[in-house]
């Protein structure tokens, strides 16, 4: 008997009021996760990940867990640093100070080139510059809200997105590679085709362990540097027959797409 996971749930949640049916249960035995009522509509729940095989990233995510709750922000931010950052188990507790000092100072980005010719300036800021640039910050900005983060226990922090694997120049070089890393998971698609429903959605969850280059134009509110490059797809997916529709939906943004077999649609606020 296969329990329900959190993530199995949630998926599930978005997919019944995007689309306003009802799901249940299926994978009691190892089949499909999800199935309508009637039998039409199966719905199998994944991941992208790659922490794991990441020592570096899985040091980071340490330090993000742990946070630094002492250094109060106000507001979020996105944080931008190389892939092979050494001590990143401390990344946040040594950055976030720095970050509250710029805010404190007024400033909204930090810039790495433009902030080492700063300090070698040796110009008002260079303190708070120096530390920043000894952790590898590459790029951050402050990140104004969505509407639906207005929670008064909200905890402003660090959104921290490590770079490596190559850069990508947009959505449809993304999606390429979100497909690639889905086609070494046979298991989804077997249990699609087995549901023998007409509809056969595969939903997939990224996060901030998925590879930077698949997740990145999910990741959060497009900062203000992006040239708009990440938009829904162009193109359309090369999936298994199996799968009839796709979801990607990043858990940390609540943004994603949705392809229903003809075009791609836009999700945000989920
Ligand atoms: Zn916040």
């Amino acid at each position: 008997m296969n329990q329900e996971r959190p993530n199995e749930a949630h998926a599930k949640r978005i997919v019944e009021q995007v689309m306003a049916i009802q799901l249940d249960h299926a994978d009691t035995h190892g089949g499909v996760d999800y199935l309508t009522p009637d039998g039409t509509v199966a719905l199998e729940v994944t991941a992208v990940t790659d922490g794991d095989k990441d020592g570096a990233r899985q040091a980071l995510r340490k330090s993000v867990n742990k946070g630094a709750p002492a250094i109060a922000l106000q507001g979020c931010w996105l944080v931008f640093t190389g892939e092979a950052q050494p001590r990143m188990k401390t990344f946040v507790q040594r950055v976030q100070p720095a970050i509250a000092e710029l805010e404190h100072a007024g400033e909204t980005d930090f810039f790495n080139q433009r902030a080492a010719i700063h300090v070698l300036e040796e110009r008002e800021l260079s303190h708070i510059y120096r530390p920043l640039l000894e952790a590898g910050v590459e790029r951050a900005s402050y990140v104004p809200h969505a509407p639906h983060v207005v929670d008064p226990d909200h905890i402003h922090q660090l959104h921290v997105l490590m770079g490596g694997g190559g850069s990508i120049s947009g959505s449809d070089e993304a999606l390429d590679r979100l497909i690639e890393a889905l086609s070494e998971k046979h298991d989804n698609p077997k249990k699609l085709r087995e549901s023998n429903a007409e509809q056969r959605h595969l939903f997939v969850w990224l996060n901030y362990d998925t590879a930077f280059n698949i997740a990145r134009p999910l990741q959060h509110d497009e900062p203000s540097w992006a040239g708009g490059e990440w938009g829904v797809p162009s193109t359309e997916p090369q999936l298994d027959p199996a799968i009839t529709h796709l979801w990607i939906v990043h858990q940390g943004s609540r943004r994603g797409w949705l392809w229903d077999g003809e075009s791609w649609r836009e999700l945000s606020d989920l």
